[in-house]
């Protein structure tokens, strides 16, 4: 004889009988199956290690500093070296010419600003070229550093507007790290073609290892020899070797025989320590304004609208 239950006490009993096995007429729970509670942990997982992942790699930015890894550091004479730091991401939009960067330390509380010398285009990384001086706070901070360490860098900003064909002719006058602004302005120029701007350079050094960037200068002027002329000036003249450019600070014949007067569509753009400048073009103001046009350049006659100091 078969005991007969209601069919709900019947499909209970067969559930306690044979716990695990599935019957087509159970209902399934639609969420809390294995399959769905593992698909949603993973979602879980990406989304959080994406928001971690973006906290921890902010892009670089002129409102915050953001700490940047040095992945290289290359030293090019006794006192300077590139130092190569990497983008937490890529950064897609070319930099603005001629942009600088803000570079801090923490610990004093002070802030300076350096000028890239990595193509403007460049996604990834970001080369600072750094001179160390004997007492000086930020650059001695930033030669402690070592490859793996990072420094709290914010930008770009712009420094000088340079936009394609502003002038026919851009003369540069600049001293030691002076260049950096410089080397962007003829990096610029040189890779667009669309650009006839005709650059006429003079640079200033101790001596002649001091020449920062000078294979990268030689190349390009070797490139573009129509377009771009250069004129070393140094303290100490390399021994055992001749040496026919100029020799000592930049004089006014200098700039006269090198760099188009100022009756021409000219622009001169000045670069160095502060007493080079005050000797080129007259000193920059107190609030660090352009300050009246003296100096050499003044002196020649160049006036307020064709000089503009870095
Ligand atoms: C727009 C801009 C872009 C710049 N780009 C670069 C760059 O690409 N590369 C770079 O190396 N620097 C660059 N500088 C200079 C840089 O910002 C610092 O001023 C430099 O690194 C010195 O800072 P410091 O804290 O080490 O020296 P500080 O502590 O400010 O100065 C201490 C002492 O260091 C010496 N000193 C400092 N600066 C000079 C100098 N220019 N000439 C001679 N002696 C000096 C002096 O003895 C001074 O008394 C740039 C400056 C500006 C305004």
């Amino acid at each position: 004889m078969f005991t007969r239950y209601p069919l709900s006490v019947h499909y209970h009993r067969v559930l306690l009988q044979n716990p695990t096995r599935n019957y087509a007429t159970r209902v399934e729970p639609t969420f809390l199956n294995w399959k769905n509670i593992a698909l949603g942990g993973g979602i879980f997982t990406v989304l959080l290690y994406t928001y971690l992942g973006t906290l921890q790699r902010k892009t670089i930015s002129p409102e915050e500093f953001v700490p940047l890894t040095i992945t290289q550091i290359s030293p090019v004479n006794h006192n300077t070296s590139v130092f190569r730091l990497k983008f937490p991401t890529s950064f897609e939009e070319p930099l603005p010419t001629v942009s600088c960067f803000h570079i801090k330390d923490d610990l004093i509380q002070i802030m300076r600003e350096y000028t890239p010398v990595s193509p403007s285009n460049e996604k990834h990384h970001i080369d600072f070229l750094i001179k160390r001086y004997d007492h000086g706070h930020m650059s001695r901070y930033i030669h402690s550093k070592k490859e793996g360490e990072t420094l709290e860098v914010r930008g770009p900003f712009v420094s000088f507007p340079y936009t394609t064909n502003m002038k026919t002719h851009v003369g540069m006058i600049c001293g030691g790290t002076g260049i950096t602004p410089m080397y962007q302005i003829i990096d610029h120029i040189c890779r667009n073609s669309v650009d006839k701007t005709k650059i006429y350079l003079i640079y200033a050094n101790v001596a002649k290892q001091d020449i920062l960037l000078f294979q990268e200068l030689e190349q390009l002027s070797r490139e573009h020899p129509d377009q771009l002329h250069i004129y070393y000036t140094l303290e100490k003249l390399p021994e055992g070797e001749s040496w026919t450019q100029g020799i000592g600070y930049v004089t006014k014949e200098m700039v006269k025989n090198n760099i188009p007067g100022p009756q021409q569509d000219v622009l001169l753009l000045v670069c160095g320590p502060d007493e080079m400048v005050k000797h080129v073009s007259g000193e920059k103001a107190r609030d660090l304004s352009q300050g009246p046009i003296g100096g050499l350049l003044g002196n020649i006659g160049y006036t307020q609208d064709q000089v503009f100091k870095f």
